[in-house]
C-alpha cells in the first residue's frame, strides 16, 4: 500500500507564482481525477511532483511513503515509484523502445526476461501496433499512438503512482477507451504481484472518466483546488463548465486582497 502525499505546495515558473497551496492525498486503487481550464497549473502540478527542471518551489511538502521526494532527481523518483504520463511525449530519435524499458526495469532491479513477449501482450491489449515496438522511442508516431506508447509503457513498468498529463489530448475514441480501460484494470486489480496503481488523472474533459472511473474529483483554478467532490463533480463541469468555480476562486483572491487592504490601512 503506497502514499503520495503533497501538501501545502506552492510553485513558480520564471518569477510567477502558479501553484499556491495544493493539498491531495493519493493512495495504491484511487483514481483522482484534477480537472481545471487551460492554464490552471495542472501540468506545473505534475512538473513539480515528478520533478522536472524549471519549477521553484516555494513551500509545501511531497511524499511518497514518507519519503520526501523533492530533494530527489527525477530519475530517483520514478525508481521510487512515480510515474508521469506526459501531456506530449517526446521523440528521442536513435533509443529503442525496448532498451528503454529494459534500462528502466533493470534500475529498479527487475529482470528484463520476457520483456519482448510482456510487450507484445501490453500491445495487444491497448491495440498499439506491435510494429511500432522496434522503432525509435515516440518517432514518427501520430498524437494517439504516442499515448499508446506511454500507456504501454506504464502497463511495463507497475509504478505505484502515476500522473496522467491529458491522457486523453491527441487520442480518438477508440485509444481513449483502450487506454483509460487498462488504466483503469491496474487501478483494480493486483496481478503480478504489483499492487494497484494509485492515479493522479489531470484533464480538461470528462470523458476520459468515463471509462477510467475517479473515486475523487477535485476542480483546480488559479492554481488552487477550488472543489472537491465525487464523480458527480465531473458531469456538473460538463454541464455548468468551468466559470462558476473560477469566480469562485477570484471572489476568494479578492476578499483576501481586500483583507490585506484592510491592514494596511490600519
Ligand atoms: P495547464 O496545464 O493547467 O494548462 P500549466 O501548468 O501548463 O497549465 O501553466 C500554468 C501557467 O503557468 C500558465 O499561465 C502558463 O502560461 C504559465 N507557465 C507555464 N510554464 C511556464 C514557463 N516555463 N514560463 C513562464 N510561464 C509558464
Ligand atoms: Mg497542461
Amino acid at each position: 500500500m503506497s502514499t503520495l502525499e503533497i501538501r501545502g505546495v506552492r510553485a513558480a515558473v520564471g518569477g510567477k507564482e502558479i501553484l499556491n497551496g495544493i493539498d491531495l492525498t493519493i493512495r495504491s486503487g484511487e483514481v483522482h481525477a484534477v480537472m481545471g481550464p487551460n492554464g490552471a497549473g495542472k501540468s506545473t502540478l505534475a512538473g513539480v511532483v515528478m520533478g522536472k527542471p524549471g519549477y521553484d518551489v516555494l513551500d509545501g511538502t511531497v511524499t511518497l511513503d514518507g519519503v520526501d521526494v523533492l530533494q530527489l532527481a527525477a530519475w530517483e523518483r520514478a525508481t521510487a515509484g512515480l510515474h508521469l504520463v506526459m501531456q506530449y511525449p517526446t521523440e528521442v530519435p536513435g533509443v529503442m523502445l525496448h532498451d528503454v524499458l529494459s534500462e528502466a526495469l533493470g534500475t529498479r532491479g527487475r529482470s528484463a526476461d520476457g520483456l519482448d513477449e510482456l510487450l507484445r501482450v501490453e500491445a495487444g491489449r491497448i491495440g498499439f501496433d506491435e510494429r511500432f515496438l522496434d522503432r525509435p522511442l515516440n518517432v514518427d508516431l501520430s498524437g494517439g499512438e504516442k499515448k499508446r506508447n506511454e500507456t504501454l509503457q506504464l502497463a511495463v513498468l507497475a509504478p505505484k503512482i502515476v500522473i496522467l498529463d491529458e491522457l486523453d489530448s491527441g487520442l480518438d475514441i477508440d485509444a481513449l477507451r483502450d487506454c483509460a480501460r487498462r488504466v483503469e484494470q491496474m487501478s483494480n486489480e493486483s496481478a503480478d504481484g504489483h499492487e494497484p496503481l494509485g492515479v493522479l488523472a489531470i484533464t480538461h474533459y470528462s470523458r476520459l472518466l468515463q471509462e477510467l472511473k475517479p473515486d475523487h474529483v477535485h476542480i483546480l483554478a488559479n492554481g488552487r483546488i477550488v472543489e472537491s467532490g465525487g464523480p458527480e463533480l465531473a458531469t456538473l463541469l460538463e454541464t455548468d463548465g468551468y466559470a462558476a468555480f473560477a469566480e469562485e476562486s477570484d471572489a476568494d483572491a479578492d476578499a483576501s486582497a481586500s483583507a490585506l487592504g484592510d491592514i494596511f490601512s490600519m
